[in-house]
């Protein structure tokens, strides 16, 4: 356990006096600061999903995603529905554990228009993967990665710099960042304003941040279930779970000690040539491996390929993170669907979290009746 964890741990300890399940005001958290424009030649620090890669065996998607075509954020970002007081649900255990909060899960609204708001059939706060591990070894802290301080839409820093180690984006409360708005590609039937696209997942930075610490000493990514690896792509890994569903991995560091001077043309400039100029692979799985749930799977990254710009050929970036995806054969009026679509994972990763924390079962908040 790093000294980091054991500050971390000494300082919830003392705040988390006893047992309580209570509100606060939005007003105790930092808001996240006005989104801006991208810089010219910044990558897209977070683009959505590669490809759909459709039914197993899930090929090799051959493309890198296309930039978000249009980053400008809704200029009319209506209040959630749902939210109307934007309070906040925290949830403090008793004795040596960690304060949790998080706030609730269609508060993306604030930046996307609206987040899932449930149907006739399926609460809001539904449940899609119950038993999932919580996917690190360690602490982390859900929330959006491109409006917060080093984000594409932040204004504070850009991926890469000094702004995303602010500390606002390393503390609680959790916040969901399923449907917030990205480019025009990428739609989901679980968002309901598909005038635009939309993230598609949940993003989880690590405990700290650890843009320059060497490999070994980044956060490790976790199976969240037994299973096995689908496939490997260039910066996502897939994990085809015994439950049925398939989990996705992004941004997770995929290549080690790599000498990228060795690609010396565009064309070279390919993720396809990196085992040629990289001593090994950072994946602690390939393609095909059998896993257990908490097994290894690599280390959380700002890994967003490489591309040629300036003269070389130069690793692009994203902020550290994990981009996390659960995909389910479900609709929103709960039944099946033929091909497997990103679901809303919030409420699925808070319950594995309260888990990894060591709350106790029968004191998780009852989903289906929570009232926000
Ligand atoms: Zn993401």
């Amino acid at each position: 356990m790093s000294a980091a964890r054991d500050i971390l741990l000494a300082a919830v300890v003392a705040v988390a006096g006893g047992a309580a399940l209570y509100y606060f005001p939005l007003d105790d958290v930092p808001a996240p600061p006005g989104p801006v424009e991208p810089g010219p030649g910044e990558p897209d620090p977070d683009p959505g999903p590669e490809p759909d890669p459709g039914p197993d065996p899930e090929p090799e998607p051959e493309t890198e995603p296309e930039p978000d075509p249009d980053p400008e954020p809704d200029p009319d970002p209506s209040p959630g529905p749902l939210d109307p007081d934007g309070a906040v649900f925290a949830w403090a255990p008793p004795g040596e554990l960690p304060t949790f909060d998080y706030r609730n899960n269609v508060d993306v609204a604030n930046r996307s228009g609206f987040g899932w708001d449930g149907s006739d059939e399926l609460s809001r706060n539904y449940v899609f993967a119950p038993d999932l591990t919580w996917p690190l070894d360690g602490p982390g802290y859900a929330n959006t990665q491109v409006y917060r301080p080093g984000g594409q839409f932040s204004g504070v820093g850009g991926p890469g710099g000094s702004g995303e180690c602010d500390a606002r984006n390393f503390d609680y409360p959790w916040e969901d960042n399923f449907c917030e708005r990205r480019g025009t590609s990428t739609r989901n039937p679980f968002c309901p304003n598909n005038a635009h696209g939309h993230h598609v997942g949940q993003d989880i930075r690590p405990q700290q941040c650890t843009r320059n610490f060497p490999l070994e000493e980044r956060q490790m990514a976790v199976a969240v279930t037994d299973g096995y690896i689908s496939s490997v792509a260039s910066m996502t890994v897939r994990l085809r779970g015994d439950d049925g569903r398939t989990y996705w991995y992004m941004h997770l560091e995929h290549w080690d000690n790599c000498d990228l001077s060795q690609l010396t043309t565009p064309a070279q400039c390919s993720a396809a040539n990196l085992p040629s100029v990289c001593e090994r692979s950072a994946l602690e799985v390939e393609a095909g491996q059998d896993v257990r749930a908490g097994d290894p799977i690599g280390r959380v990254s700002n890994w967003f390929g490489i591309g040629w710009s300036n003269g070389a050929c130069r690793r692009s970036l994203t902020t550290d993170h994990l981009h996390f995806e659960i995909r389910d054969t479900i609709d929103p009026d709960g039944s099946f669907t033929a091909s497997a679509v990103p679901v809303p994972p919030y409420s699925s990763l808070v319950t594995a979290y309260l888990r990894f924390i060591g709350a106790d079962e029968a004191d998780f908040p009852d989903w289906e009746e929570a009232e926000f």
